[in-house]
Formats: C-alpha cells, structure tokens, sequence
C-alpha cells in the first residue's frame, strides 16, 4: 500500500481551496469551534472533500441544527499532536460525532465491530435480512413499518424459542425512485426456518415477503458490514442524490440506527472509542504529554524540520487507522 502521509500532508497538493464549508449561519458564541485549518482538514477529511460538501448541502436542506452543522463543518478542528510516554503519537481534536461525517461514522462503526466480535465469540450466527415491499409512501412513515413490524416478529413463538439474542441495523437503499428500506440482523440461538419465518413476517406486515437467512461464513466482514450500517444507514446509491440524501437525513433524524436484543442488549452503547489513558504513575506525569498543534507541526515539516517530518509518518490518517470499514 502507498503510504500517503508525508506527501499529502502539504496542503499544496490538495486542490480543496474551497475546504471550509460555508455555514449558513453563525454558530453561538458559547459553542463555537476554533475553524478548522486547511492542515486539519486535510488530516481528517482529504478523501472524502467532495462529498463531505454534499453531506453538508444535504444536511442544510434536511433542517439540521445549528450547533449540528457547526460542529459537522469543523470536526477535527484544534487538532493537537501528544506523545506517550512509550513513543507512540496520536492526535486529539475536537470531532462532531455525527453518522453523516465518514470519518466520525468509521471510528463509531471501528468500535461497534470490536464490541459485537467480543459477543460473538464462539457462538455461531445467522444473517437475516428483513425488507419491505416497495412503496410509494414518504420515506419516514416506512422506517416506522418497519421497527414496527420487526418489533412484532420479536413477539412471535417462532422468535422467542430460536433466538437468544440479536442486532438489527436499519439499511436506506434507492433504486428506480422509490426506497427499499431493510433491515438486517445478526442473530445467534438455535435453526431457523426460513420458510416458517417467511410466512410470520408476511402475516405481519401484510405484503411482504422476502426473508433471507443464511449461516455466516465470513464473520469479520459480516461483522464489518453491520456496524458499517449501524454507523451510517444509507449506501452509496442515496448518497449521490442530494434529494434522497436530504430525505434520508431527515428520516434518520434523531433515530437510532440499531436495535439490540438479549445476548446483544447494549452492545452500541460500548461503541464509544476508548479514549481512556492509563492509570498516571507515581511521579504524577501524564501519559500522552502535547507536542504541538497539528498545524504547526505540519508547518515545521514543510520548512524542513526532520523531527516534524518524522511525527507525521508515525500518525496514521483517521479512517485509515480505523481499517476503512465502509464498502
Ligand atoms: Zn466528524
């Protein structure tokens, strides 16, 4: 692979002259973030610059909020490089957390995996998938159907004597104009038969059909995938359409995106990254101590410094670090 941190760190080599996203409004006093730097931005965002615009025009017209918008638009601002004790470097910013930011969503999505593997071990797992008959209906009203009638599946016989535990993700698709919203499950417990299960899930929702449930070979990008989704929602045939992008972001508004249940309970609220630094030592010296902002070490490397230079390689971009989990 083609490391690209030394060469794509100087700000010369983007063609992002227009980085800073335009806010419509500006942000209140008490919550306003230092701007992001062209530095920063390049750190966290280079690779997605382009749709990042897109995401923001989008959610601009689904109606987000101020402070969201503002926190969206400068998330990995104040970016400050700290060395551990061990040697190690990382950066620390401040980061808008929001689904539609790719590099805040592959940190969660990072996390998610790690802490459904941890579940899974030796257990064996299934993959459901639960999708409605398209309709014509808005999108929202859908997404509702749907939790709801997923929620009156967890109710049936056929659930409760199989199934010991679950994780649902909802997933946004678009082909032909319409939306195919689905949701998809990992469950673990004993067989199931699809057929029977089929037949429940139709009784439900009155019209749909369509059940697929297969053993998992590939656990790890099972794994990946749901957590992809858990994180984000939408693949890549809304997120080209502004239209849809808006409808989506505002259907998902406010709405958790995954759906737990026994040996699964709780397991997105573990999605946080760990951030916690060890326990301080006796001469009361904290762990990761500053070196410098990210820009002015960036600055420093430009300018020829070995040592800054040396930093850079040692950070890693990222969605990079979090192992590019979106497909
Ligand atoms: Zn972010």
């Amino acid at each position: 692979m083609n490391p690209p941190y030394a060469t794509s760190l100087e700000g010369h080599e983007t063609s992002e002259q227009d980085y800073r996203l335009k806010e419509p409004y500006p942000p209140r006093a008490e919550f306003a973030l230092p701007p992001i730097t062209l530095e920063e931005h390049v750190f966290r965002h280079s690779g997605w610059s382009a749709h990042r615009r897109r995401v923001f025009a989008a959610m601009i017209a689904a109606g987000t909020g101020r402070s969201a918008l503002h926190r969206f638009a400068n998330c990995g601002c104040g970016a400050i490089v700290e060395r551990s004790r061990d040697g190690d470097y990382r950066v620390k910013a401040n980061y808008c957390r929001s689904r539609w930011c790719k590099p805040c969503a592959a940190a969660r999505a990072a996390a998610l995996a790690d802490a459904i593997r941890f579940r899974l071990l030796g257990k064996t797992f299934r993959f459901l998938t639960l999708t409605l008959r398209s309709s014509a209906t808005p999108l929202s009203d859908q997404v509702d159907r749907l939790i709801r009638s997923f929620r009156e599946l967890r109710r049936q016989v056929i659930w409760r004597e199989t199934v010991d535990g679950s994780i649902a993700v909802i997933e946004l698709t678009r082909s032909n104009g319409c939306w195919h919203p689905h949701l998809h499950v990992l469950i673990t417990g004993h067989y199931v038969d699809q057929k029977q299960l089929a037949e429940r899930w139709h009784a439900i929702t009155g019209d749909s059909y369509i059940v697929w449930i297969k053993k998992v070979g590939n656990a790890q990008e099972t794994v990946n995938y749901v957590a992809a989704y858990a994180s984000k929602g939408i693949d890549a045939s809304v997120e080209a359409d502004h239209d849809a992008l808006t409808e989506a972001i505002a259907a998902l508004k406010g709405r958790r995106l995954v759906i737990t249940t026994g040996a699964f309970y709780g397991v997105e609220k573990e999605e946080e990254p760990n951030d916690q630094e060890p326990e301080p030592d006796h001469d009361y010296e904290p762990y990761w101590q500053p070196v410098g902002t990210l820009t002015a070490i960036v600055h420093r490397a430009k300018h020829g410094s070995v040592e800054a230079r040396e930093i850079l390689a040692k950070l890693r971009f990222p969605w990079k670090a979090y192992g590019e989990p979106f497909i």
